[in-house]
């Protein structure tokens, strides 16, 4: 072991993990990676990326290529699925229909051989302590989306995992209920102290829900980070793209990001503030979105070309908007302070 690891305790550590399916480009690139115990981590990146394959290597559900999965400073690389210390909590929670909840939670501990009423007991106390110790013969049908979610939790935590795996546990759920759900995992995740991964393909998801987040594309990660400090700085033109809510502007320095809200719109001919940076550009959407406006702008020479999309992004709240609201058309200047632009790495 490392000096650091003995300093601060990682759940999951995972040592030039790669995966190869055939003998193409790896699924999974020699990735390292360390989760801080009791923490929320959110595997994001675009479809095809790796993160599946990643969580499943940690799960023992897939066999790695080459590198190491540690759970606690312990090498689980080789052990089955069911010896890890590790659970999985799949899509739409995945229970069976057809058994109460309590049997449901207690269904692991019946193919294990162990015997009714302890593991009743067992699934109780668990369903106990996520508020659900009412409603332990409902079936899966007669309960909430919310109710279903901490009967898929009870049952992920019977083996007494020392970390949770979830796959994208939210993507069936409706808006509405994704958006419930995902508060409620959170709160539990708290309440229980328990390390987390959560595979997620939405940015919003991952922002809303992480302690850490790993940006993952093309099987390598790109950027560890709090979503504070990947939303503010991210680190290239992928993460800023995949993040959203940036710009990727070039300037005779270089690349930069800078971020929509950051951006101030000011009239062709007027003054821009001093020290700033300034663009001109062409206004092709006004987009109202409650709060704020939202203004796509392309380089006025290229406005006509036909496969033409927005350039640039800037969001202005409805006040600023309304004292100076701006149509398709016109041609503006859009203006940065030196402190709104960060270098993007190539
Ligand atoms: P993600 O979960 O980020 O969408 P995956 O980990 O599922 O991505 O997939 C990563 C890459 O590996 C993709 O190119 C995918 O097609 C490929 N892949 C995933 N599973 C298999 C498999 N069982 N056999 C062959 N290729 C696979
Ligand atoms: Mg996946």
């Amino acid at each position: 072991m490392t000096a650091h690891s003995s300093t601060h305790t990682s759940a999951i550590e995972v040592v030039a993990l790669t995966k190869r399916y055939g003998d193409g480009k790896p699924a999974v690139d020699n990735i390292n990676l360390r989760i801080a115990s009791g923490s929320y981590c959110c595997l994001l990146g675009p479809s095809g990326c790796g993160k599946s394959t990643t969580l499943r290597m940690i799960a023992g559900h897939e066999s790695v290529t080459s590198g190491d999965v540690l759970l606690e400073n312990r090498n689980i690389t080789s052990l089955p699925a069911a010896e890890r210390g590790t659970a999985m909590m799949f899509q739409s929670f995945a229970l069976f229909p057809h058994l109460s909840a309590l049997d449901n939670v207690a269904f692991s501990l019946k193919m294990k051989g162990v015997a009714k009423t302890e593991r009743h007991e067992k699934a109780q106390h668990l369903l106990e302590r996520v508020a659900m110790g009412h409603l332990l013969q409902r079936k899966p049908a007669e309960l909430s989306g919310g109710q279903q979610q901490r009967v898929a939790l009870a049952r992920a935590l019977i083996t007494q995992p020392r970390a949770l795996l979830l796959d994208e546990p939210l993507s069936a759920l409706d808006p509405f209920l994704r958006i419930q759900m995902r508060a409620e995992l959170r709160r539990w995740q708290k309440e229980l102290g328990l390390t987390f991964i959560h595979v997620t393909h939405s940015q919003e998801e991952a922002m809303a829900l992480a302690d850490t987040m790993v940006v993952m594309n093309h099987g390598v990660i790109e950027q560890i980070g709090s979503p504070h400090d990947i939303y503010n700085r991210p680190v290239n033109e992928f993460v800023a793209r995949f993040m959203g809510g940036h710009n990727v502007i070039n300037t005779p320095t270089g690349k930069v990001g800078v971020r929509t809200d950051h951006i101030q719109v000011v009239g062709a001919g007027e003054q821009v503030p001093t020290g700033h940076t300034a663009k001109l550009a062409t206004v092709t959407d006004v987009e109202y979105q409650g709060t704020y406006v939202l203004l796509g702008l392309q380089d006025p020479a290229s406005v006509h070309s036909a496969s033409s999309t927005a350039e640039a992004s800037v969001m202005l709240s409805e006040n600023q908007f309304s004292a100076r609201p701006f149509a398709v058309g016109d041609v503006v200047q859009l203006a940065w302070s030196p402190e709104a632009a960060h270098a993007l790495m190539p």
